[in-house]
């Protein structure tokens, strides 16, 4: 757990206002005549301080952080050794380019990639800025060193906004539609989503041969848990019998931990929990212990096959991203937060799978550790419903328990706390979220 600082905000909510108070809806109204619509946000509470379990606002409001940045600042926000890091770091360079004068802090990133991400085989590192960078680039890699054309991304999922990644990601709105014309060689297929009886793996991959052809496919870029699309968890099996029919056919399997990744769900990457080995990994968000840093690993003789100066970028591997990046890893080892995942796992789920028994609202609750998500559904018990949703998510708000949705039909609660959270903060935030599903 993270120790405390004289910097840090009190481990307690606290409202003060209402949520959001008038100082957050005088920057709103700022905020608004600068920043178009298209860059949305969940709720307009403007931040001043945060970590490791509170978020405190411009009005003084302290709110429980169940989101983590999405998921970004699994160590904590502004862990105390990520912060003397990035400290350190920026007193004494902030940048050079890798490309142009190379340091260590990079160099040590990778082999923590290396030695982190699945299985035992020789790999190699790259870094970039961001989770539609990591995906862009092993997509390159994926494409290079199999020379085939085709990419196999899934309904559900989600791998960014760029051109690339956002023809990868599933959902029309808002990621896509009027965004297009989108890129070429991406194939879509049906994602393993157990509560709604699709995605069938036999069916998935007669598809795949019949109407693309493995032979032209250089990889299958998959979540292993699709987070944006709703916290949807595969089938057991599913992904290892994906993992092994890319294998039979040169296909290379691409994880998108972006958002699985560096404890969240109870393992360092979630794919172990299914035993799968991927031949490429994308990374980022927590990646970074809150800076901008992505990271791309794979298997070496995929990795080597690109010519020199074939990928990078100014900015990838950033100095100070890389301290951070070294800092939040070892928060997450320091403080056995891998395990604190499970944990909290172990006190969200049975609760709220006792709360979906009770409330016909909930269809399902489903996760990994620190990753859960609560469907919501009609009186039908399967026509997903964003209303009762979109009140569930309001009255967690104005109670100061910060939450997100997700979804491809938007009828998502998203549970995503830092993995440092107390006892108490958690408890209080799954009292807030029982009663506000409850009463709505
Ligand atoms: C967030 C996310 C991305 C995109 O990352 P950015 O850093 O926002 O570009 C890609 N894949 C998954 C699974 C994500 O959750």
């Amino acid at each position: 757990m993270a120790k405390d600082t004289p910097d840090q905000v009190p481990q307690q909510r606290r409202l003060l206002t209402e949520i959001p108070g008038p100082r957050s809806r005088e920057l709103e109204a700022r905020r608004e005549r600068a920043i178009p619509k298209g860059v949305s946000t969940t709720l307009p509470v403007f931040v001043v301080r945060a970590g490791p379990g509170i978020l405190e606002d411009v009005d003084g409001n302290r709110l429980i952080d169940f989101g983590s940045g999405i998921s970004t600042t699994n160590a904590g926000n502004s862990a105390p050794l990520v912060v003397e890091a990035i400290r350190e770091q920026a007193a004494l360079f902030t940048h050079t380019c890798f490309m142009v004068t190379p340091y260590a802090g990079y160099v040590e990133v990778c082999e923590r990639l290396n030695q982190l991400t699945p299985g035992d085989h020789e790999k190699r590192s790259f870094l970039v800025n961001s989770g539609a960078e990591a995906i862009e680039n092993v997509v390159k890699v994926a494409r290079y060193a199999t020379g085939r054309p085709g990419i196999v991304a899934f309904d559900h999922g989600f791998h960014g906004r760029t051109l690339l990644t956002m023809t990868l990601t599933g959902k029309a709105m808002p990621y896509k539609r009027g965004f297009g014309p989108f890129a070429t060689e991406v194939y879509r297929a049906a994602y393993s989503y157990p509560f709604r009886g699709t995605g069938r793996l036999a069916d998935t991959i007669t598809m795949l041969e019949t109407s693309v052809g493995a032979e032209s496919i250089a990889a299958v870029v998959v979540e292993p848990i699709a987070g944006e699309g709703g916290v949807v968890v595969p089938e057991p099996g599913w992904l290892a019998g994906l993992a092994g029919w890319c294998r039979d056919h040169g296909i290379l399997l691409v994880a998108d931990e972006v958002q699985t990744g560096f404890g969240r769900t109870g393992d360092w990457f979630a794919c172990e929990h299914e035993g799968v080995v991927p031949d490429l990994v994308a990374t980022a968000k927590s990646l970074g212990g809150g800076l901008p840093i992505g990271g791309v690993t794979g298997r070496a003789e995929v990795m080597d096959s690109v010519h020199p100066g074939g990928v990078g970028g100014t900015f990838g591997g950033n100095p100070v991203a890389c301290a951070a990046s070294l800092a939040a890893i070892r928060t997450i080892e320091t403080g056995g937060l891998v395990e604190r995942a499970r944990v909290i796992g172990e006190a969200i789920l049975p609760r709220l799978r006792k709360l979906a028994a009770a409330v016909p609202a909930v269809g399902e609750v489903r996760g990994r550790g620190a990753m859960v998500g609560i469907e919501f559904v009609r009186d039908d018990g399967i026509t997903p419903d964003r209303e009762v949703t979109g009140r569930v998510l309001r009255r967690c708000h104005e109670a100061g328990l910060l939450i997100l949705t997700a979804g491809t039909y938007g009828n998502v609660i998203r549970l995503l706390p830092p993995l440092v959270i107390s006892d108490e903060l958690l408890e209080e935030g799954l009292a807030i979220l029982e009663e506000a599903v409850t009463a709505s």
